[in-house]
């Protein structure tokens, strides 16, 4: 448990942001309070911009974006390497901005920025590689071709978990790509957007002749977040959030024929079969179960444990549950920090009762004090459940890891596929019959399948999205990079003749 916080956390973001290069004026006096999670005070407060603020911004990306596409794409590759060498430069002090604003651990803060500068590493790889196919043509003297353009403004909405990392999984690929980004963070989170933007600021001016407004930030809540879904002039935003703000945004898109990318929430789960490593299964369990206080979208939320092992591993993780560590990331070594607000304690409370009426049996999910009124810390909760009932088929974003016991593979299958959400899943198992038939086509029914592996921790290598009402939408690695620019497919005749495909005649005088 932590004790009242010796820091002044206030003045400790003040000096980040200062080192960053940014004004107080960018941060005091606005009318958007930011608040600190890990003691609950307000920190900053930020002017937030107008729908004529955000429309003038965006007009200022599309007429960067007319420049940008025009820059050899290595050359654009260039300025994101530049990104990933002042991210380096300010990982401590960005890390430990994402730990006040966000309340993550340490480690987990640090690992969000290191996920940035991977990511930028691939994008400059990727600038040399924005391949297109050539393809056998029907026609003699006839040439057909792939070719990858530049797509306009990418317009980012992000979530307040991963307050930077999911900007950059965006950005750096945007850019690459010939893009220019407008990035409307979580209003839970505006502090570390700013830092980003400083960043990459340093980066734009070492590049020397970046345009003016390629990548810029909106401030504001979801009404901002609204004038960047509607405006004619983004072809694509990638949205990540709630699946209530994927209802929203999805149609909103769709209706003017733009394109998206919806990232939206998990209720992702594990199989445990009986013949897995115990050992090992408990570690990748209890950290993507209890990891950054159960607030990630790929937090393990259901677990299916097979009755020849569940009364092994259940008491071991009980006890797991019972000595974690809950407190500051700021002051002390605790594993887990502070709930986002209120809001999220009070959902958290509110599956547990829901929980409890419907036969679940509770381990933790109390509140722990630290001596700040507005600081919402909790013991994770493990909840035995008879069945899958609600409100286990619903994503709590809290940690709350509802276990459930199994005796026949099938069945768990069907149950573990059984909810809403599409996002990561895991099997543990030696058994490669089991493990080859989680990742079937009649297997796990998400965008993320891992054998032997939590759910949560993804590396940026592979694309990184989940199905349903996960919506669909994939990010970051491996050939995400396609949703991010327009494909033509050219056909060149350099012979004398004009024949027409599928052999067609249409001969004139
Ligand atoms: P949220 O949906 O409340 O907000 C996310 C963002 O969407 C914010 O910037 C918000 O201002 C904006 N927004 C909300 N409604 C909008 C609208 N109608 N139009 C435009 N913008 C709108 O989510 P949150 O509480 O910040 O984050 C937690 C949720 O995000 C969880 O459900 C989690 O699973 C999900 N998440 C998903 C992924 C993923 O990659 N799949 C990653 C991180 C978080």
């Amino acid at each position: 448990m932590d004790t009242q916080a010796k820091i002044d956390v206030k003045r400790e973001t003040a000096a980040l942001l200062e080192k960053l290069g940014i004004e107080p004026s960018a941060y005091t006096g606005g009318d958007l309070a930011s608040f600190t999670p890990v003691t609950g005070e307000q920190i900053a407060s930020i002017k937030t911009h107008s729908a004529t603020d955000a429309e003038k911004i965006i007009d200022k990306a599309d007429e960067a974006f007319r420049k940008w596409r025009l820059v050899p794409a290595p050359k654009r590759g260039e300025l994101v390497r530049l990104l990933g060498e002042e991210l380096r430069r300010f990982k401590n002090e960005l890390g430990r901005l994402v730990s006040i604003e966000a309340g993550k651990i340490p480690s987990e803060g640090l690992g969000e920025v290191q996920e940035m500068i991977d990511i930028c590493d691939f994008a400059v790889g990727l600038s040399r590689q924005l391949y297109g196919l050539t393809i056998a043509t029907e026609r003699p003297g006839h040439r057909m071709m792939e070719t990858w353009h530049p797509l306009g403004v990418v317009g980012v909405i992000s979530a307040f978990n991963f307050p930077v990392a999911v900007w950059s999984w965006n950005a750096a690929l945007a850019l690459v790509c010939g893009n220019a980004v407008v990035w409307k963070p979580s209003e839970k989170t505006p502090l570390t957007a700013l830092a980003c933007n400083a960043i990459f600021a340093r980066a734009a001016k070492r590049f020397g002749d970046a345009p003016e407004g390629l990548s810029q930030v909106l401030i504001g809540d979801r009404a901002i977040g609204e004038v960047l879904v509607d405006s004619p002039k983004v072809p694509l935003v990638s949205a990540t959030g709630s699946t209530r703000m994927g209802r929203e945004v999805g149609p909103r898109l769709a209706k003017r024929f733009a394109r998206s990318i919806l990232e939206l929430g998990g209720n992702n789960a594990g199989i445990v079969c009986p013949s897995a490593d115990l050992d090992m299964a408990l570690r990748a369990i209890a950290f993507g179960a209890m990891g950054t206080a159960g607030q990630r979208c790929t937090t393990l939320r259901r677990l299916f444990v097979h009755e020849s092992v569940y009364d092994t591993l259940v008491p071991r993780l009980k006890k797991a549950y019972a000595s974690v560590s809950v407190g500051s990331p700021l002051e002390t070594s605790a594993l887990v920090g502070p709930l986002i607000d209120k809001a999220a304690f009070d959902h958290m409370q509110k599956a547990l009762k829901e929980a409890a009426a419907n036969g679940g049996n509770i381990t933790g999910g109390e509140r722990v004090e630290t001596g700040h009124a507005d600081a919402y810390y909790v013991k994770p909760a493990l909840v035995e459940m008879p069945k899958q009932v609600a409100p286990v088929t619903e994503e709590t974003f809290a940690p709350i890891l509802y276990v459930m016991k199994y005796s026949d593979f099938d069945e768990a299958l069907r149950d573990h596929n059984a909810v809403g959400a599409g996002l990561s899943s895991s099997i543990f198992t030696l058994n490669l019959q089991e493990a080859e038939r989680f990742m079937a086509a009649d297997g796990s029914d998400c965008g993320i399948a891992n054998v032997n592996i939590g759910t949560s921790g993804a590396e940026i290598g592979g694309a990184f999205g989940g199905e349903k009402e996960t919506g669909g939408g994939r990010e970051s690695g491996s050939d995400a990079w396609k949703a991010y620019m327009r494909r033509a497919t050219n056909t060149v005749n350099y012979s004398k003749a004009l024949p027409l495909a599928q052999g067609v005649s249409f001969d004139i005088e």
